[in-house]
């Protein structure tokens, strides 16, 4: 905590031309980018996390589930230089952590590769443990208008003003559990868990007492499956629909121009969220999970079903519409996320504040990802979703989203070094 207090002085009352708020993938990689664009920019950048290290969501989220691989292929990766994993990979003699048919990286030299990019960034005191517990914006109050506070209980409650703010924060504050669980949820809190409340690790050592029943035809939810198949539990698997088998989660025309280039096109932001919707659907299986699931004895999947009601003897009963499971020791809710801006309450002021418009609790963002009507706040990553599509919550839309704000965002780094940035757009 005295660390804490250290880096939060060295912060505190400061003007900062940059804040990226969010460590996550998209916060490093936007980080790295701009760093690699224009070095001097470094000393005017800040980055903020409520983790004390950069990455702890990605690595929390992926160990939570005991993922061994990515669903994406190595060319997405948080720095600006395609190839960086395969070259990180055949200079470290590790090309077999890189699987057929895309290359995707195993989740190990994912990280490893990551921490190499989080050195470049950590050159610098750039990223700061700081949880933000609001952010204002005082329109017209010079070149630092916006005022950044942390929050009092862990981090003393200082602030500081910057010009430009990226809001990278992920969609982990908006868990989604349906209505149908919501009083069952209630009703059974230690019993019935979110998939971001549960973790594989303390299950691999609890005794097998009873079934464990995944909801949800995601990955998340056949990953968790395999994996604590793999530790000897009894797993049930609920789905809605038929399960899905598909290599990435969503189709990957969406990282180039002619989609894109239609989805600007489209000027009623409500089709825009469904086309969003429709092209995620309702989640699906990569091809080597999904074949782990099969004729695997402790996995039962019961496919086109959905949970009645949910009672408690010793262990909880659940009724389904094919038949009823008993000794259930665990309910786990695979069930996705659906980002929502006014969940995180640090943008509750800014909102009430400044009408942001929103479609579903997506902002409505200019083509640039800056905010209406924030000047000079931008977003990357789910936030953005309506201007980047169905790509931008995943690894790679952290560059999609980047090409959009590069150039307004180095903007904001004091004119004596803006020079540096002459035909580096492209890099
Ligand atoms: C299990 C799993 C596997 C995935 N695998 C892939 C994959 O293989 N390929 C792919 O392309 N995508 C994948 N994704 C999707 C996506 O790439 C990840 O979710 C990724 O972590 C998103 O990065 P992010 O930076 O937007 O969010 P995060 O990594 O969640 O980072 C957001 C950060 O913001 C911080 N934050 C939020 N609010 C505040 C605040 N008030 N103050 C300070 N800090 C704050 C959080 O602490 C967090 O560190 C996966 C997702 C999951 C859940």
């Amino acid at each position: 905590m005295s660390d804490t207090i250290e880096i939060m002085k060295s912060l505190a009352h400061r003007n900062i031309p940059i804040t990226i708020i969010g460590g996550g993938i998209h916060g490093i990689s936007i980080a790295v980018r701009l760093m690699r664009d224009m070095p001097q920019a470094a000393r005017h950048i800040v980055i903020l996390d409520k983790h004390p290290q950069p990455l702890t969501e990605w690595r929390n989220k992926t160990e939570r589930q005991g993922m061994t691989f990515l669903r994406s292929p190595a060319v997405h990766h948080i720095t600006s230089d395609s190839l960086g994993i395969v070259d990180y990979a055949q200079q470290h003699d590790r090309t077999d952590a890189l699987a057929p048919p895309y290359n995707q990286p195993s989740t190990e030299i994912f990280w490893d590769y990551c921490m190499e990019a989080v050195k470049e960034i950590q050159a610098y005191p750039i990223y700061h443990q700081f949880n933000v517990s609001k952010l204002r914006w005082d329109k017209g109050t010079g070149r630092f208008p916006f005022r950044i506070i942390s929050d009092k209980k862990y981090y003393g409650g200082e602030g500081f003003r910057s010009s430009c703010v990226i809001l990278a924060i992920g969609s982990e504050d908006c868990a989604y559990v349906p209505e149908a669980y919501r009083d069952w949820q209630r009703r059974y809190p230690n019993r019935i868990l979110h998939s971001s409340q549960f973790s594989v690790n303390t299950y691999q050592r609890l005794e097998k007492t009873g079934k464990i029943v995944i909801v949800g035809g995601g990955l998340t939810a056949g990953t968790l499956a395999r994996s604590l198949s793999e530790c000897g539990h009894s797993v049930v698997l609920v789905a809605r629909k038929q399960l899905k088998t598909e290599q990435f989660d969503f189709p990957p025309i969406w990282l180039g121009p002619k989609a894109l280039t239609e989805f600007a096109g489209e000027s009623d932001f409500q089709r825009r969220y469904q086309i969003i919707q429709e092209n995620r659907g309702e989640g699906s299986i990569t091809p080597d999970v999904m074949e782990s699931l099969e004729n695997n004895e402790n996995i039962r999947i019961l496919p086109q079903t959905l949970i009645r009601n949910i009672n408690m003897d010793k262990h909880l009963i659940v009724e389904t519409t094919r038949d009823v499971i008993t000794n259930v020791s665990q309910i786990i809710l695979a069930t996705g996320y659906r980002f929502d801006l006014r969940d995180y309450g640090f943008l509750q002021a800014l909102i009430k504040q400044h009408p942001i418009p929103l479609v579903c609790g997506l902002p409505i963002l200019d083509t640039n990802l800056e905010f209406l009507p924030v000047k000079n706040l931008f977003g990357s990553g789910t936030v953005a979703q309506l201007q980047i599509g169905p790509a931008s919550g995943n690894i790679a839309g952290a560059n999609l989203a980047y090409q959009r704000f590069r150039d307004r965002v180095l903007a904001n780094v004091p004119k004596n070094y803006s020079n540096v940035l002459v035909g580096q757009k492209n890099r």
